[in-house]
Protein backbone atom coordinates (compact mmCIF):
# COMPACT_ATOMS: atom_id res chain seq x y z
CA UNK A 1 0.00 0.00 0.00
CA UNK A 2 1.11 3.62 -0.97
CA UNK A 3 -0.06 6.73 -0.03
CA UNK A 4 0.53 9.92 -1.86
CA UNK A 5 -0.68 13.79 -1.20
CA UNK A 6 -3.30 15.56 -3.68
CA UNK A 7 -1.82 18.13 -5.57
CA UNK A 8 -5.03 18.97 -7.85
CA UNK A 9 -8.77 18.72 -8.14
CA UNK A 10 -10.78 19.16 -11.30
CA UNK A 11 -13.95 17.35 -11.16
CA UNK A 12 -14.14 13.56 -10.81
CA UNK A 13 -10.37 13.90 -11.58
CA UNK A 14 -7.89 13.88 -8.83
CA UNK A 15 -3.83 14.32 -9.67
CA UNK A 16 -1.71 12.94 -6.57
CA UNK A 17 1.52 12.65 -6.20
CA UNK A 18 3.93 10.29 -3.94
CA UNK A 19 2.19 7.09 -5.61
CA UNK A 20 5.39 5.43 -7.23
CA UNK A 21 4.11 1.70 -5.97
CA UNK A 22 0.72 2.44 -7.57
CA UNK A 23 -0.03 0.37 -10.31
CA UNK A 24 -2.64 1.71 -13.42
CA UNK A 25 -6.39 0.90 -13.05
CA UNK A 26 -5.59 0.61 -9.26
CA UNK A 27 -8.39 1.20 -7.15
CA UNK A 28 -7.38 4.61 -4.59
CA UNK A 29 -8.99 5.72 -1.60
CA UNK A 30 -9.21 9.45 -2.01
CA UNK A 31 -9.25 11.94 0.95
CA UNK A 32 -10.93 11.58 4.86
CA UNK A 33 -13.79 10.62 3.05
CA UNK A 34 -12.25 7.30 1.55
CA UNK A 35 -13.71 8.39 -1.80
CA UNK A 36 -13.62 5.65 -4.19
CA UNK A 37 -11.31 6.19 -7.26
CA UNK A 38 -9.31 4.70 -10.10
CA UNK A 39 -6.13 5.54 -11.80
CA UNK A 40 -6.29 5.85 -15.66
CA UNK A 41 -2.85 8.04 -16.07
CA UNK A 42 0.71 7.61 -14.30
CA UNK A 43 3.54 10.01 -14.70
CA UNK A 44 6.51 8.27 -12.98
CA UNK A 45 4.55 9.08 -9.07
CA UNK A 46 2.15 11.27 -10.50
CA UNK A 47 -1.51 9.57 -10.71
CA UNK A 48 -4.48 10.77 -12.45
CA UNK A 49 -7.59 9.60 -10.56
CA UNK A 50 -11.07 9.28 -11.72
CA UNK A 51 -13.07 9.46 -8.78
CA UNK A 52 -16.57 7.18 -8.89
CA UNK A 53 -18.49 9.92 -6.28
CA UNK A 54 -18.84 13.67 -5.48
CA UNK A 55 -15.57 15.55 -4.96
CA UNK A 56 -16.41 18.62 -3.14
CA UNK A 57 -14.64 19.11 0.32
CA UNK A 58 -11.84 17.19 -1.47
CA UNK A 59 -8.46 19.81 -2.25
CA UNK A 60 -4.56 19.58 -2.39
CA UNK A 61 -2.72 17.75 0.68
CA UNK A 62 -5.63 15.55 1.15
CA UNK A 63 -4.05 11.67 1.13
CA UNK A 64 -5.11 9.16 -1.58
CA UNK A 65 -4.27 5.45 -0.77
CA UNK A 66 -3.48 2.93 -3.29
CA UNK A 67 -5.65 -0.30 -2.24
CA UNK A 68 -2.72 -2.23 -4.40
CA UNK A 69 -5.61 -3.93 -6.84
CA UNK A 70 -7.27 -2.86 -9.62
CA UNK A 71 -11.60 -2.48 -9.85
CA UNK A 72 -12.77 -5.70 -9.37
CA UNK A 73 -15.94 -7.13 -9.44
CA UNK A 74 -17.55 -9.88 -6.54
CA UNK A 75 -18.95 -12.86 -8.43
CA UNK A 76 -21.23 -15.42 -6.62
CA UNK A 77 -24.38 -15.64 -5.51
CA UNK A 78 -26.74 -12.87 -4.67
CA UNK A 79 -25.90 -11.22 -8.04
CA UNK A 80 -29.54 -12.24 -9.64
CA UNK A 81 -32.40 -9.45 -8.64
CA UNK A 82 -29.78 -6.91 -7.18
CA UNK A 83 -29.66 -3.73 -8.20
CA UNK A 84 -26.12 -2.39 -8.16
CA UNK A 85 -24.56 1.07 -8.63
CA UNK A 86 -21.47 1.40 -11.53
CA UNK A 87 -19.02 0.31 -9.05
CA UNK A 88 -21.28 -2.89 -7.91
CA UNK A 89 -22.88 -1.41 -5.02
CA UNK A 90 -26.02 -2.88 -3.87
CA UNK A 91 -28.10 0.38 -3.76
CA UNK A 92 -31.08 -1.55 -1.85
CA UNK A 93 -28.68 -2.12 0.85
CA UNK A 94 -27.20 0.41 1.31
CA UNK A 95 -30.59 2.85 1.39
CA UNK A 96 -31.26 0.33 3.85
CA UNK A 97 -27.92 1.38 5.97
CA UNK A 98 -28.18 5.03 5.28
CA UNK A 99 -31.49 6.22 3.81
CA UNK A 100 -32.21 7.38 0.20
CA UNK A 101 -28.68 9.06 -0.24
CA UNK A 102 -25.30 7.37 -0.69
CA UNK A 103 -23.30 8.47 1.86
CA UNK A 104 -19.71 9.61 0.35
CA UNK A 105 -17.24 6.70 0.56
CA UNK A 106 -19.72 4.00 1.95
CA UNK A 107 -18.12 -0.05 2.12
CA UNK A 108 -20.75 -2.28 1.82
CA UNK A 109 -19.93 -6.03 0.38
CA UNK A 110 -21.06 -6.64 -3.18
CA UNK A 111 -22.89 -9.61 -2.15
CA UNK A 112 -24.33 -10.12 1.20
CA UNK A 113 -22.13 -11.76 3.79
CA UNK A 114 -24.22 -13.25 6.28
CA UNK A 115 -26.74 -14.35 4.20
CA UNK A 116 -26.65 -18.58 4.07
CA UNK A 117 -26.36 -20.47 0.67
CA UNK A 118 -27.39 -23.98 0.28
CA UNK A 119 -24.91 -25.66 -1.72
CA UNK A 120 -24.90 -28.90 -3.44
CA UNK A 121 -21.83 -30.53 -4.19
CA UNK A 122 -21.52 -32.35 -7.87
CA UNK A 123 -17.83 -32.74 -8.26
CA UNK A 124 -16.44 -36.33 -6.21
CA UNK A 125 -13.92 -36.01 -4.27
CA UNK A 126 -10.23 -37.43 -5.30
CA UNK A 127 -10.84 -35.89 -8.68
CA UNK A 128 -8.90 -33.52 -11.08
CA UNK A 129 -10.37 -30.60 -11.48
CA UNK A 130 -9.36 -27.16 -13.47
CA UNK A 131 -10.54 -23.55 -13.60
CA UNK A 132 -14.22 -23.29 -14.35
CA UNK A 133 -14.98 -27.16 -13.91
CA UNK A 134 -18.08 -26.75 -11.58
CA UNK A 135 -17.92 -27.78 -8.15
CA UNK A 136 -21.31 -27.44 -7.16
CA UNK A 137 -24.47 -25.33 -7.56
CA UNK A 138 -27.02 -23.22 -5.62
CA UNK A 139 -30.50 -22.55 -6.40
CA UNK A 140 -30.17 -18.52 -6.26
CA UNK A 141 -33.59 -18.01 -7.32
CA UNK A 142 -36.70 -19.93 -8.33
CA UNK A 143 -34.90 -20.24 -12.15
CA UNK A 144 -31.40 -19.46 -11.96
CA UNK A 145 -29.25 -22.45 -10.93
CA UNK A 146 -25.88 -20.98 -10.15
CA UNK A 147 -22.90 -23.04 -10.46
CA UNK A 148 -20.00 -22.64 -8.51
CA UNK A 149 -16.64 -22.88 -10.68
CA UNK A 150 -13.44 -23.56 -9.85
CA UNK A 151 -11.36 -20.23 -9.74
CA UNK A 152 -9.53 -19.24 -12.13
CA UNK A 153 -5.55 -20.56 -11.61
CA UNK A 154 -6.73 -23.36 -9.38
CA UNK A 155 -6.45 -26.55 -10.68
CA UNK A 156 -5.50 -29.90 -8.76
CA UNK A 157 -7.08 -33.07 -6.73
CA UNK A 158 -10.09 -32.20 -5.26
CA UNK A 159 -9.76 -33.09 -1.45
CA UNK A 160 -12.26 -32.05 -0.13
CA UNK A 161 -15.95 -31.01 -0.83
CA UNK A 162 -18.64 -30.02 1.43
CA UNK A 163 -22.72 -29.68 1.37
CA UNK A 164 -24.72 -27.70 3.18
CA UNK A 165 -25.70 -24.15 4.24
CA UNK A 166 -22.37 -21.74 3.65
CA UNK A 167 -21.99 -17.72 3.40
CA UNK A 168 -20.09 -16.87 0.29
CA UNK A 169 -16.55 -16.82 1.96
CA UNK A 170 -17.27 -20.15 3.56
CA UNK A 171 -15.26 -22.92 2.29
CA UNK A 172 -16.89 -25.35 0.56
CA UNK A 173 -13.87 -27.14 -1.52
CA UNK A 174 -10.27 -28.03 -0.86
CA UNK A 175 -7.97 -28.24 -3.66
CA UNK A 176 -4.72 -29.76 -3.47
CA UNK A 177 -2.66 -28.21 -6.37
CA UNK A 178 0.50 -29.56 -8.32
CA UNK A 179 3.27 -27.65 -5.44
CA UNK A 180 0.94 -29.57 -2.54
CA UNK A 181 -0.45 -26.98 -1.14
CA UNK A 182 -4.14 -27.37 -0.59
CA UNK A 183 -5.96 -24.44 -1.30
CA UNK A 184 -9.34 -23.25 0.11
CA UNK A 185 -12.14 -22.68 -2.08
CA UNK A 186 -15.28 -20.07 -1.25
CA UNK A 187 -18.27 -19.86 -3.31
CA UNK A 188 -17.66 -16.19 -4.10
CA UNK A 189 -14.80 -15.00 -6.63
CA UNK A 190 -13.29 -11.82 -7.38
CA UNK A 191 -12.50 -10.36 -10.68
CA UNK A 192 -10.84 -6.91 -12.16
CA UNK A 193 -13.75 -5.50 -14.06
CA UNK A 194 -11.11 -4.07 -17.30
CA UNK A 195 -10.09 -7.30 -17.92
CA UNK A 196 -12.01 -10.04 -19.48
CA UNK A 197 -13.04 -13.63 -18.05
CA UNK A 198 -11.04 -16.48 -19.77
CA UNK A 199 -13.01 -19.44 -21.88
CA UNK A 200 -11.67 -21.98 -24.35
CA UNK A 201 -12.60 -21.21 -27.42
CA UNK A 202 -14.65 -19.10 -29.23
CA UNK A 203 -17.42 -20.45 -31.65
CA UNK A 204 -19.84 -18.79 -34.47
CA UNK A 205 -22.58 -17.96 -33.57
CA UNK A 206 -25.26 -20.14 -35.03
CA UNK A 207 -28.76 -20.02 -33.31
CA UNK A 208 -30.94 -16.40 -33.26
CA UNK A 209 -31.95 -14.96 -30.17
CA UNK A 210 -35.68 -15.32 -30.02
CA UNK A 211 -36.77 -11.76 -29.52
CA UNK A 212 -40.69 -11.91 -30.11
CA UNK A 213 -40.48 -8.80 -32.15
CA UNK A 214 -41.07 -9.50 -35.53
CA UNK A 215 -39.46 -6.81 -37.24
CA UNK A 216 -36.01 -8.12 -34.95
CA UNK A 217 -36.49 -12.03 -35.47
CA UNK A 218 -37.72 -11.87 -39.34
CA UNK A 219 -35.87 -9.21 -40.68
CA UNK A 220 -33.04 -8.15 -38.74
CA UNK A 221 -31.95 -10.91 -36.02
CA UNK A 222 -29.44 -10.93 -33.60
CA UNK A 223 -27.84 -14.46 -32.91
CA UNK A 224 -26.63 -15.51 -29.12
CA UNK A 225 -23.07 -14.65 -28.65
CA UNK A 226 -23.63 -11.33 -30.95
CA UNK A 227 -23.49 -7.70 -31.03
CA UNK A 228 -25.96 -5.11 -32.15
CA UNK A 229 -26.76 -1.30 -31.87
CA UNK A 230 -29.77 0.60 -31.12
CA UNK A 231 -28.98 4.23 -32.38
CA UNK A 232 -32.13 6.51 -32.29
CA UNK A 233 -32.94 10.29 -31.40
CA UNK A 234 -34.67 11.57 -27.80
CA UNK A 235 -38.12 9.80 -28.27
CA UNK A 236 -38.05 7.33 -31.33
CA UNK A 237 -38.29 4.25 -28.37
CA UNK A 238 -34.63 2.84 -28.06
CA UNK A 239 -35.99 2.28 -24.25
CA UNK A 240 -39.06 0.46 -25.20
CA UNK A 241 -37.04 -1.50 -27.41
CA UNK A 242 -34.10 -2.62 -25.02
CA UNK A 243 -36.87 -3.49 -22.56
CA UNK A 244 -38.80 -5.76 -24.77
CA UNK A 245 -35.60 -7.23 -25.52
CA UNK A 246 -34.98 -7.62 -22.13
CA UNK A 247 -38.49 -8.80 -21.26
CA UNK A 248 -39.00 -11.38 -23.97
CA UNK A 249 -35.48 -12.72 -25.45
CA UNK A 250 -35.05 -16.35 -24.52
CA UNK A 251 -31.64 -16.04 -22.72
CA UNK A 252 -31.01 -17.35 -19.09
CA UNK A 253 -29.52 -14.15 -17.88
CA UNK A 254 -30.06 -10.65 -18.78
CA UNK A 255 -27.63 -7.75 -17.22
CA UNK A 256 -28.76 -4.36 -17.75
CA UNK A 257 -26.61 -1.28 -17.50
CA UNK A 258 -29.04 2.02 -17.10
CA UNK A 259 -25.82 4.62 -18.12
CA UNK A 260 -28.36 7.60 -17.04
CA UNK A 261 -29.81 8.29 -19.97
CA UNK A 262 -32.49 11.34 -18.57
CA UNK A 263 -32.65 11.97 -15.22
CA UNK A 264 -35.63 9.96 -13.99
CA UNK A 265 -35.03 7.53 -16.90
CA UNK A 266 -33.56 4.83 -14.48
CA UNK A 267 -36.12 5.31 -11.62
CA UNK A 268 -38.49 4.53 -14.68
CA UNK A 269 -36.80 1.00 -14.86
CA UNK A 270 -35.84 0.48 -11.51
CA UNK A 271 -39.57 0.72 -10.35
CA UNK A 272 -40.63 -0.78 -13.66
CA UNK A 273 -38.75 -4.13 -13.53
CA UNK A 274 -39.24 -5.62 -10.73
CA UNK A 275 -43.22 -5.68 -11.76
CA UNK A 276 -42.77 -7.15 -15.24
CA UNK A 277 -43.28 -10.76 -15.53
CA UNK A 278 -41.10 -12.94 -17.20
CA UNK A 279 -43.75 -14.36 -20.39
CA UNK A 280 -41.86 -18.05 -19.82
CA UNK A 281 -41.63 -18.41 -16.29
CA UNK A 282 -44.79 -16.15 -15.07
CA UNK A 283 -42.40 -15.01 -12.35
CA UNK A 284 -40.80 -11.69 -11.59
CA UNK A 285 -38.64 -10.53 -14.25
CA UNK A 286 -36.32 -9.55 -11.65
CA UNK A 287 -35.59 -13.65 -10.89
CA UNK A 288 -33.15 -13.72 -13.89
CA UNK A 289 -31.67 -9.90 -13.84
CA UNK A 290 -29.24 -8.21 -12.47
CA UNK A 291 -28.85 -4.27 -12.86
CA UNK A 292 -26.81 -1.68 -12.68
CA UNK A 293 -28.01 1.54 -12.38
CA UNK A 294 -26.33 4.99 -12.39
CA UNK A 295 -28.04 7.56 -10.01
CA UNK A 296 -28.73 11.02 -10.46
CA UNK A 297 -26.27 11.76 -7.48
CA UNK A 298 -22.69 9.60 -9.13
CA UNK A 299 -20.54 11.76 -11.49
CA UNK A 300 -20.21 10.88 -14.65
CA UNK A 301 -17.06 9.42 -14.31
CA UNK A 302 -19.14 6.03 -12.77
CA UNK A 303 -20.94 5.40 -16.30
CA UNK A 304 -17.39 3.99 -17.65
CA UNK A 305 -16.87 1.68 -14.52
CA UNK A 306 -20.66 0.35 -14.63
CA UNK A 307 -20.40 -0.96 -18.21
CA UNK A 308 -16.86 -2.34 -17.35
CA UNK A 309 -18.96 -4.35 -14.12
CA UNK A 310 -21.88 -5.12 -15.94
CA UNK A 311 -20.15 -7.34 -18.53
CA UNK A 312 -17.68 -8.99 -16.29
CA UNK A 313 -21.09 -9.88 -14.52
CA UNK A 314 -22.17 -10.97 -17.79
CA UNK A 315 -18.97 -13.09 -18.58
CA UNK A 316 -19.22 -14.70 -14.80
CA UNK A 317 -22.82 -16.05 -16.00
CA UNK A 318 -21.84 -16.88 -19.72
CA UNK A 319 -18.99 -19.28 -17.93
CA UNK A 320 -21.78 -21.17 -16.44
CA UNK A 321 -23.07 -22.08 -19.58
CA UNK A 322 -25.75 -19.48 -19.79
CA UNK A 323 -27.22 -17.43 -22.69
CA UNK A 324 -26.77 -13.95 -21.03
CA UNK A 325 -27.55 -10.69 -22.81
CA UNK A 326 -26.33 -7.31 -21.79
CA UNK A 327 -28.15 -4.33 -22.06
CA UNK A 328 -26.60 -0.97 -22.16
CA UNK A 329 -28.59 2.45 -22.50
CA UNK A 330 -26.75 4.35 -23.87
CA UNK A 331 -23.69 4.18 -24.42
CA UNK A 332 -23.59 7.86 -25.94
CA UNK A 333 -23.44 8.81 -22.31
CA UNK A 334 -20.71 6.29 -21.54
CA UNK A 335 -18.37 8.01 -24.99
CA UNK A 336 -19.51 11.59 -23.17
CA UNK A 337 -17.87 10.35 -19.81
CA UNK A 338 -14.66 9.63 -21.50
CA UNK A 339 -14.48 12.59 -23.68
CA UNK A 340 -15.07 14.56 -20.46
CA UNK A 341 -12.34 12.76 -18.85
CA UNK A 342 -9.84 12.91 -21.56
CA UNK A 343 -10.38 16.71 -21.57
CA UNK A 344 -9.30 17.04 -17.94
CA UNK A 345 -6.32 14.67 -18.50
CA UNK A 346 -5.88 17.51 -21.11
CA UNK A 347 -5.51 14.98 -24.06
CA UNK A 348 -5.45 15.70 -27.45
CA UNK A 349 -8.79 15.65 -28.60
CA UNK A 350 -10.33 13.67 -31.84
CA UNK A 351 -13.21 14.19 -33.94
CA UNK A 352 -15.88 16.51 -31.38
CA UNK A 353 -14.32 16.20 -28.53
CA UNK A 354 -13.76 12.32 -27.91
CA UNK A 355 -10.40 11.04 -27.52
CA UNK A 356 -8.93 9.63 -29.88
CA UNK A 357 -9.35 5.87 -28.36
CA UNK A 358 -13.33 5.83 -28.21
CA UNK A 359 -13.52 2.80 -31.17
CA UNK A 360 -11.00 0.79 -29.54
CA UNK A 361 -12.53 1.21 -26.08
CA UNK A 362 -15.99 0.46 -27.63
CA UNK A 363 -14.49 -2.32 -29.45
CA UNK A 364 -12.91 -3.73 -26.40
CA UNK A 365 -16.71 -3.84 -24.80
CA UNK A 366 -18.21 -5.75 -27.79
CA UNK A 367 -15.55 -7.82 -28.27
CA UNK A 368 -16.10 -9.31 -24.61
CA UNK A 369 -19.58 -11.26 -26.27
CA UNK A 370 -19.25 -14.05 -28.27
CA UNK A 371 -20.55 -17.72 -28.46
CA UNK A 372 -18.24 -19.76 -26.13
CA UNK A 373 -16.71 -23.15 -24.78
CA UNK A 374 -16.15 -22.44 -21.31
CA UNK A 375 -13.73 -23.33 -18.82
CA UNK A 376 -13.57 -26.50 -17.48
CA UNK A 377 -13.78 -29.78 -18.51
CA UNK A 378 -17.18 -30.50 -19.76
CA UNK A 379 -16.89 -28.83 -23.04
CA UNK A 380 -19.72 -26.72 -22.15
CA UNK A 381 -21.02 -23.59 -24.22
CA UNK A 382 -22.16 -20.39 -22.98
CA UNK A 383 -23.19 -17.07 -24.94
CA UNK A 384 -22.86 -13.33 -24.39
CA UNK A 385 -24.77 -10.92 -26.42
CA UNK A 386 -24.59 -7.55 -26.07
CA UNK A 387 -26.71 -4.67 -27.39
CA UNK A 388 -26.26 -1.10 -27.25
CA UNK A 389 -28.58 1.85 -27.17
CA UNK A 390 -26.89 5.17 -28.86
CA UNK A 391 -28.52 8.67 -28.53
CA UNK A 392 -26.98 10.67 -31.40
CA UNK A 393 -28.17 14.44 -30.55
CA UNK A 394 -29.84 15.41 -33.04
CA UNK A 395 -30.54 11.75 -34.22
CA UNK A 396 -27.90 12.34 -36.45
CA UNK A 397 -25.89 8.95 -37.61
CA UNK A 398 -22.78 10.27 -38.29
CA UNK A 399 -21.65 11.54 -35.48
CA UNK A 400 -18.52 9.42 -33.51
CA UNK A 401 -20.15 7.80 -31.41
CA UNK A 402 -22.73 6.19 -33.37
CA UNK A 403 -20.00 5.84 -36.47
CA UNK A 404 -17.68 4.12 -34.16
CA UNK A 405 -19.99 1.90 -32.75
CA UNK A 406 -21.69 1.16 -36.37
CA UNK A 407 -17.78 0.01 -37.44
CA UNK A 408 -18.12 -3.27 -34.74
CA UNK A 409 -21.47 -4.13 -34.29
CA UNK A 410 -23.33 -6.85 -36.77
CA UNK A 411 -26.70 -5.64 -35.84
CA UNK A 412 -28.12 -2.30 -36.57
CA UNK A 413 -31.66 -1.67 -35.78
CA UNK A 414 -31.62 2.39 -36.92
CA UNK A 415 -34.66 4.02 -35.30
CA UNK A 416 -36.24 6.86 -37.47
CA UNK A 417 -37.39 9.65 -35.76
CA UNK A 418 -39.89 10.28 -39.04
CA UNK A 419 -41.47 6.62 -38.18
CA UNK A 420 -42.14 7.52 -34.51
CA UNK A 421 -43.76 10.48 -35.31
CA UNK A 422 -46.57 8.59 -37.68
CA UNK A 423 -46.70 6.09 -34.68
CA UNK A 424 -44.93 3.48 -36.62
CA UNK A 425 -43.61 1.16 -33.36
CA UNK A 426 -41.17 -0.19 -33.14
CA UNK A 427 -39.65 2.87 -35.38
CA UNK A 428 -36.75 0.85 -36.70
CA UNK A 429 -36.36 1.64 -39.98
CA UNK A 430 -36.36 -1.25 -42.81
CA UNK A 431 -34.18 0.35 -45.34
CA UNK A 432 -31.45 1.66 -43.49
CA UNK A 433 -30.95 -1.55 -40.44
CA UNK A 434 -29.56 -4.69 -41.38
CA UNK A 435 -28.12 -7.80 -39.68
CA UNK A 436 -25.05 -9.70 -40.57
CA UNK A 437 -25.39 -12.66 -39.04
CA UNK A 438 -28.16 -13.61 -41.40
CA UNK A 439 -26.01 -15.88 -43.40
CA UNK A 440 -24.73 -17.62 -40.48
CA UNK A 441 -28.11 -18.14 -38.88
CA UNK A 442 -29.73 -19.80 -42.23
CA UNK A 443 -28.62 -22.78 -41.26
CA UNK A 444 -30.97 -22.61 -38.30
CA UNK A 445 -34.14 -21.07 -40.54
CA UNK A 446 -34.06 -23.69 -42.61
CA UNK A 447 -34.02 -26.02 -40.11
CA UNK A 448 -36.19 -25.02 -37.59
CA UNK A 449 -38.51 -23.13 -39.26
CA UNK A 450 -38.68 -24.26 -43.16
CA UNK A 451 -36.49 -23.20 -46.40
CA UNK A 452 -39.52 -20.97 -46.87
CA UNK A 453 -38.87 -18.76 -43.76
CA UNK A 454 -36.31 -16.87 -45.00
CA UNK A 455 -37.56 -16.64 -48.59
CA UNK A 456 -40.36 -15.43 -47.70
CA UNK A 457 -37.97 -13.01 -45.51
CA UNK A 458 -36.04 -11.79 -49.20
CA UNK A 459 -39.53 -11.84 -50.91
CA UNK A 460 -40.61 -9.14 -47.95
CA UNK A 461 -37.79 -7.08 -48.76
CA UNK A 462 -37.84 -6.98 -52.12
CA UNK A 463 -41.21 -5.59 -51.97
CA UNK A 464 -40.44 -3.00 -49.27
CA UNK A 465 -37.47 -1.66 -51.23
CA UNK A 466 -40.03 -1.74 -54.31
CA UNK A 467 -42.12 0.41 -52.53
CA UNK A 468 -39.69 2.67 -51.95
CA UNK A 469 -38.89 3.55 -55.68
CA UNK A 470 -42.22 3.17 -56.78
CA UNK A 471 -42.98 6.13 -53.69
CA UNK A 472 -40.77 8.23 -55.97
CA UNK A 473 -42.77 7.91 -58.46
CA UNK A 474 -45.78 8.75 -56.80
CA UNK A 475 -44.71 11.98 -56.01
CA UNK A 476 -43.77 12.58 -59.44
CA UNK A 477 -46.41 11.58 -61.49
CA UNK A 478 -49.06 10.24 -58.92
CA UNK A 479 -50.32 7.20 -58.22
CA UNK A 480 -52.43 6.66 -60.90
CA UNK A 481 -49.63 5.96 -62.98
CA UNK A 482 -48.65 2.75 -61.44
CA UNK A 483 -49.60 0.19 -63.16
CA UNK A 484 -51.77 -2.52 -61.11
CA UNK A 485 -49.24 -5.09 -60.35
CA UNK A 486 -47.30 -1.89 -58.98
CA UNK A 487 -50.47 -1.24 -57.27
CA UNK A 488 -50.92 -4.14 -55.51
CA UNK A 489 -47.15 -4.33 -54.11
CA UNK A 490 -47.90 -1.17 -53.26
CA UNK A 491 -50.66 -2.35 -51.07
CA UNK A 492 -49.01 -5.15 -49.87
CA UNK A 493 -46.16 -2.90 -48.46
CA UNK A 494 -48.28 -1.14 -46.88
CA UNK A 495 -49.71 -4.32 -45.12
CA UNK A 496 -45.80 -5.54 -44.29
CA UNK A 497 -45.58 -2.05 -42.60
CA UNK A 498 -49.20 -1.63 -40.67
CA UNK A 499 -50.03 -5.49 -40.04
CA UNK A 500 -46.29 -6.95 -39.32
CA UNK A 501 -43.62 -4.60 -38.69
CA UNK A 502 -45.63 -2.89 -36.47
CA UNK A 503 -46.03 -3.98 -33.00
CA UNK A 504 -47.66 -2.86 -30.28
CA UNK A 505 -45.12 -3.17 -26.68
CA UNK A 506 -48.14 -2.59 -24.62
CA UNK A 507 -50.54 -4.82 -25.82
CA UNK A 508 -50.80 -8.35 -24.02
CA UNK A 509 -51.39 -10.10 -27.66
CA UNK A 510 -48.86 -8.04 -29.90
CA UNK A 511 -46.28 -7.65 -27.22
CA UNK A 512 -44.51 -11.03 -27.97
CA UNK A 513 -44.93 -13.14 -31.62
CA UNK A 514 -43.71 -16.48 -31.56
CA UNK A 515 -41.12 -17.81 -34.88
CA UNK A 516 -44.58 -20.11 -36.07
CA UNK A 517 -47.10 -16.95 -35.61
CA UNK A 518 -44.83 -14.28 -37.21
CA UNK A 519 -43.73 -16.84 -40.48
CA UNK A 520 -47.68 -17.39 -40.94
CA UNK A 521 -48.43 -13.69 -40.32
CA UNK A 522 -46.26 -13.06 -42.77
CA UNK A 523 -47.56 -15.92 -44.85
CA UNK A 524 -51.15 -14.15 -44.43
CA UNK A 525 -50.11 -10.98 -46.03
CA UNK A 526 -47.30 -12.90 -49.11
CA UNK A 527 -50.27 -15.06 -49.52
CA UNK A 528 -52.50 -12.24 -50.60
CA UNK A 529 -50.13 -10.30 -52.45
CA UNK A 530 -49.67 -13.34 -54.79
CA UNK A 531 -53.21 -14.03 -55.16
CA UNK A 532 -53.88 -10.61 -55.81
CA UNK A 533 -50.92 -10.24 -58.44
CA UNK A 534 -52.45 -13.56 -60.24
CA UNK A 535 -55.86 -11.40 -59.91
CA UNK A 536 -54.69 -8.14 -61.45
CA UNK A 537 -52.75 -9.94 -64.71
CA UNK A 538 -56.18 -11.69 -65.36
CA UNK A 539 -57.81 -8.08 -65.40
CA UNK A 540 -59.62 -8.37 -62.08
CA UNK A 541 -60.78 -4.94 -60.89
CA UNK A 542 -57.93 -3.44 -59.14
CA UNK A 543 -60.15 -1.61 -56.47
CA UNK A 544 -62.05 -4.46 -55.90
CA UNK A 545 -59.25 -6.32 -55.09
CA UNK A 546 -57.87 -4.04 -52.65
CA UNK A 547 -60.69 -3.90 -51.25
CA UNK A 548 -61.85 -7.82 -50.25
CA UNK A 549 -63.22 -8.45 -47.23
CA UNK A 550 -60.33 -10.40 -46.27
CA UNK A 551 -58.02 -7.48 -45.86
CA UNK A 552 -59.72 -6.72 -42.26
CA UNK A 553 -59.18 -9.69 -41.07
CA UNK A 554 -55.44 -9.97 -41.89
CA UNK A 555 -55.27 -6.36 -40.35
CA UNK A 556 -56.45 -7.83 -36.88
CA UNK A 557 -53.97 -11.01 -37.67
CA UNK A 558 -50.85 -10.48 -35.38
CA UNK A 559 -53.76 -9.81 -32.53
CA UNK A 560 -55.25 -13.43 -32.52
CA UNK A 561 -53.36 -15.34 -29.79
CA UNK A 562 -50.37 -17.59 -29.58
CA UNK A 563 -53.01 -20.91 -29.34
CA UNK A 564 -55.63 -19.82 -31.53
CA UNK A 565 -53.75 -18.29 -34.77
CA UNK A 566 -52.89 -21.75 -36.43
CA UNK A 567 -56.93 -22.58 -37.04
CA UNK A 568 -57.91 -18.65 -37.80
CA UNK A 569 -55.03 -17.85 -40.07
CA UNK A 570 -56.03 -20.91 -42.07
CA UNK A 571 -59.64 -19.49 -42.57
CA UNK A 572 -58.50 -15.97 -43.72
CA UNK A 573 -56.08 -17.85 -46.30
CA UNK A 574 -59.41 -19.28 -47.28
CA UNK A 575 -61.54 -16.38 -47.30
CA UNK A 576 -58.59 -14.88 -49.58
CA UNK A 577 -58.80 -17.03 -51.98
CA UNK A 578 -62.33 -17.38 -52.27
CA UNK A 579 -62.75 -13.28 -52.34
CA UNK A 580 -59.87 -13.47 -55.06
CA UNK A 581 -61.05 -16.04 -57.03
CA UNK A 582 -64.59 -14.63 -57.24
CA UNK A 583 -63.45 -12.00 -58.82
CA UNK A 584 -61.58 -13.28 -61.72
CA UNK A 585 -64.24 -15.61 -62.49
CA UNK A 586 -66.29 -11.88 -63.01
CA UNK A 587 -63.48 -10.71 -64.47
CA UNK A 588 -63.01 -13.56 -67.17
CA UNK A 589 -67.19 -13.70 -67.40
CA UNK A 590 -66.73 -9.76 -68.37
CA UNK A 591 -64.11 -10.18 -71.10
P1 LIG B 1 -36.34 6.95 -26.33
O1 LIG B 1 -35.83 6.06 -25.27
O2 LIG B 1 -35.71 6.70 -27.66
O3 LIG B 1 -36.28 8.40 -25.97
P2 LIG B 1 -38.86 5.73 -25.70
O4 LIG B 1 -38.41 4.33 -25.74
O5 LIG B 1 -39.05 6.34 -24.36
O6 LIG B 1 -37.89 6.65 -26.55
O7 LIG B 1 -40.21 5.79 -26.54
C1 LIG B 1 -40.99 6.96 -26.63
C2 LIG B 1 -42.46 6.60 -26.71
O8 LIG B 1 -42.76 5.94 -27.93
C3 LIG B 1 -42.94 5.64 -25.65
O9 LIG B 1 -43.31 6.28 -24.47
C4 LIG B 1 -44.14 4.98 -26.31
O10 LIG B 1 -45.29 5.75 -26.16
C5 LIG B 1 -43.79 4.97 -27.76
N1 LIG B 1 -43.34 3.63 -28.21
C6 LIG B 1 -42.07 3.27 -28.48
N2 LIG B 1 -42.01 1.99 -28.88
C7 LIG B 1 -43.26 1.51 -28.86
C8 LIG B 1 -43.86 0.24 -29.18
N3 LIG B 1 -43.14 -0.80 -29.60
N4 LIG B 1 -45.18 0.13 -29.04
C9 LIG B 1 -45.93 1.17 -28.64
N5 LIG B 1 -45.44 2.37 -28.33
C10 LIG B 1 -44.13 2.56 -28.43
Amino acid sequence: MNTGRIVKVAGPLVVAEGLQDANMFDVVRVGKKRLIGEIIEMRGDRASVQVYEETSGIGPGDSVETTGAPLSVELGPGLIETIYDGIQRPLEEIRRAVGSCITRGIEMPSLPREKKWSFEPLAKKGSRVVPGDILGHVRETSIIDHKIMVPHGVSGVLEEILAGEFTVLDTVARIKNESGDTVPVAMMQKWPVRVSRPYIEKLPPLEPVATGQRVIDTLFPIAKGGTAAVPGPFGSGKTVVQHQLAKWSDVDIVVYIGCGERGNEMTDVLREFPELKDPRTGESLMKRTVLIANTSDMPVAAREASVYTGITIAEYFRDMGYAVAVIADSTSRWAEALREMSGRLEEMPGEEGYPAYLSSRMAQFYERAGRVICLGSDNRQGSLTAVGAVSPPGGDFSEPVSQATLRIVKVFWGLDSALAYRRHFPAINWLQSYSLYLDRLSPWYNEKMGRDYLETREKTMRILQNENELDEIVRLVGIDALSPADRVTMETARMVREDFLQQNAFSDTDSYTSYGKQKDLLGLIMNYHDRAMDAVKKNAPLDAVLGIGARDKIARAKDVPENAYKERYAEIIKETAEQLGALTEEGGAAE
